[in-house]
């Protein structure tokens, strides 16, 4: 009788890979989410080096994987734009971005998805889908930022700013979205950003900066017009230094939190096939942020 309980119980086999993944948040939420759903549910993080994210150890890593019965990895930095070529078809997330995040193996194929591109827009559309965008400014053209920029060129944007301290990175960038935007995307270097905030009807930050790690902003929100608002895909904190000052300002304002459980969540879909608990993920989320915080204080 138990061993025909046992039996019935779904397992998933999942796995991050990437450099100093060891910290990161996103194996508790896949594992209290698999708890929800009565499943067996194991996720770990798969540290890597540098090194590992070349062709041949990558390929190794992926066959691997899939011998051992993983149902799907994640990837992240260095191996996300390394691994498209080791897959065997590409969701349409992933072939915007040029990058990717999530591999599912379905039996002897191997298909990459993008989901920090699914999260960021999902949690976009879910605060400023009704509000006009005439020109919004990313601030940050790295590899959150390419994410943020593909969500933001598939929707209503007149006019997409990719702002970056480097400019070849914003130029290159605003060429790779180009191609599937709906309105017009440009790249600036970061010295025409105090220009183009007044003007601007939002803005979202992917630099590094508001992290425990790095704290300070990127702009200056006081340069915003009164009825603009504001980004940020830093979760931790939650309450950024750019957040807080937005509100108290006025501006409307969406925290990173959206777009991490956006890509956890759509990545727990693709590995098992059965919808997220969203609302309990985003508890999920806080919890494990606010312990973080309480361990690590800044
Ligand atoms: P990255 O280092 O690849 O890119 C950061 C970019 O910001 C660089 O291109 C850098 O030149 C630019 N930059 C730095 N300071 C700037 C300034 N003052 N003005 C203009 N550009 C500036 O980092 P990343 O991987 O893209 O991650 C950025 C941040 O996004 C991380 O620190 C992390 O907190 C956050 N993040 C959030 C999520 C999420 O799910 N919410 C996911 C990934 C990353």
């Amino acid at each position: 009788m138990i061993a025909h309980a046992l039996h019935r119980r779904r397992s998933i086999l999942a796995g991050l890979i990437g450099q100093g993944v060891a910290p990161s948040l996103t194996p508790p939420m896949h594992e209290r989410e698999g708890a929800r759903h009565g499943m067996n549910y194991v996720y770990r993080p798969i540290a890597i080096e540098p090194s590992d994210a070349e062709a041949g150890p990558l390929a190794r890593l992926l066959w691997a994987a899939q011998r051992m019965g993983f149902d799907g990895l994640n990837v992240t930095h260095p191996a996300k734009q390394t691994i498209l070529p080791l897959l065997d078809e590409l969701a349409p997330s992933a072939e915007r971005v040029g990058a990717v995040n999530t591999v599912r193996f379905d039996g002897a194929r191997t298909i990459g998805h993008n989901t920090d591109v699914t999260g960021f827009g999902s949690a976009f559309d879910a605060s400023f889908a009704g509000s006009a965008h005439d020109l919004v400014v990313l601030v940050g053209a790295g590899g959150a930022g390419a994410a943020v920029a593909t969500a933001l060129a598939a929707r209503d944007i007149a006019d997409l700013i990719i702002c970056d301290a480097s400019e070849d990175r914003a130029l290159s960038l605003a060429e790779r979205v180009r191609p599937v935007a709906r309105g017009a995307v440009r790249g600036v270097d970061a010295e025409a950003l105090p220009g183009l905030l007044p003007v601007a009807s939002g803005v979202v930050n992917a630099t590094p900066f508001g992290m425990a790690a790095h704290p300070g902003m990127a702009f200056d929100p006081a340069l915003l017009a009164a009825d603009a608002w504001v980004g940020d895909i830093v979760y931790r904190p939650t309450d950024t230094e750019l957040l807080l000052r937005a509100r108290a300002r006025g501006h409307r304002t969406i925290s990173g939190l959206g777009m991490a459980m956006g890509q956890a969540a759509d990545a727990f879909e693709i590995f098992t096939g059965e919808p997220a608990d969203r609302e309990a993920m985003m508890n999920d989320l806080k919890d494990l942020v606010a312990a973080e915080a309480a361990v690590h204080p800044v």
